[in-house]
């Protein structure tokens, strides 16, 4: 399973469809300070759930939305589609290849899609439950994440190890049974 590859739309500077390829192995992003590097790490997350807006870097949701320049209006809608290679079945859609999308437009109007239906974002958070992909997974380590998991307390710690072993899924399923 690998980031195949993702296409942006008014999200954040990319104002225009912009389409990123991806190989397996190692990929770097480069280019000048403010050049939209983080940004397309920010995409990643954001497709696959993220809620916070600390971490997308904004005050409110809608800042996601290209927000204009001098030269052009801002728009009104960010969408962001990453194309994932699924050949080895570990998400469990039989399919060789998913495509996860959100769009959210500046009226707070929010949609997620896998395969291009809608879906809700519990269905898609559980797709990435035990692949190590996802908001809280260990699969996105931005500056600073490696010190916090090291001095956080081991109760905090045990998520990734639970993420690992694959078993994220059971202990989620094993909560939701205990509230019925
Ligand atoms: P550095 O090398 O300094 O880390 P970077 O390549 O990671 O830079 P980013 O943080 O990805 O840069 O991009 C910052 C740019 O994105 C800023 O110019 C900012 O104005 C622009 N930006 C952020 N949100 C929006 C938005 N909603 N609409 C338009 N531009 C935006
Ligand atoms: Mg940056």
């Amino acid at each position: 399973m690998f980031l195949k590859s993702m296409e942006l739309m008014g999200f954040k500077s990319f104002a225009d469809r912009t389409h990123i390829d991806f190989s397996p192995g190692i990929s770097a992003l480069l280019g000048p300070n403010g050049c939209g590097k983080s940004n397309i790490v920010d995409a990643v997350k954001w497709v696959l759930g993220e809620q916070s807006t600390k971490n997308m870097r904004a005050l409110k949701m809608e800042d996601v939305i290209f927000n204009g320049t001098v030269k052009r209006k801002a728009l009104n809608v960010a969408e962001v589609t990453l194309t994932i290679s699924n050949e080895t079945n570990i998400l469990e859609i039989d399919a060789p290849e998913i495509e996860i999308k959100r769009r959210l437009y500046r009226n707070g109007d929010s949609e997620y899609f896998i395969n291009n239906t809608v879906v809700r974002l519990k269905e898609l958070r559980e797709l990435f439950f035990d692949t190590g992909i996802g908001k809280t997974a260990y699969s996105i380590l931005e500056q600073g994440k490696i010190d916090q998991i090291l001095s956080s307390r081991p109760e905090e710690r045990r998520y990734l190890f639970e993420e690992a072993a694959g078993i994220t899924k059971y202990k989620l399923k094993g909560i939701e049974a205990a509230k019925k």
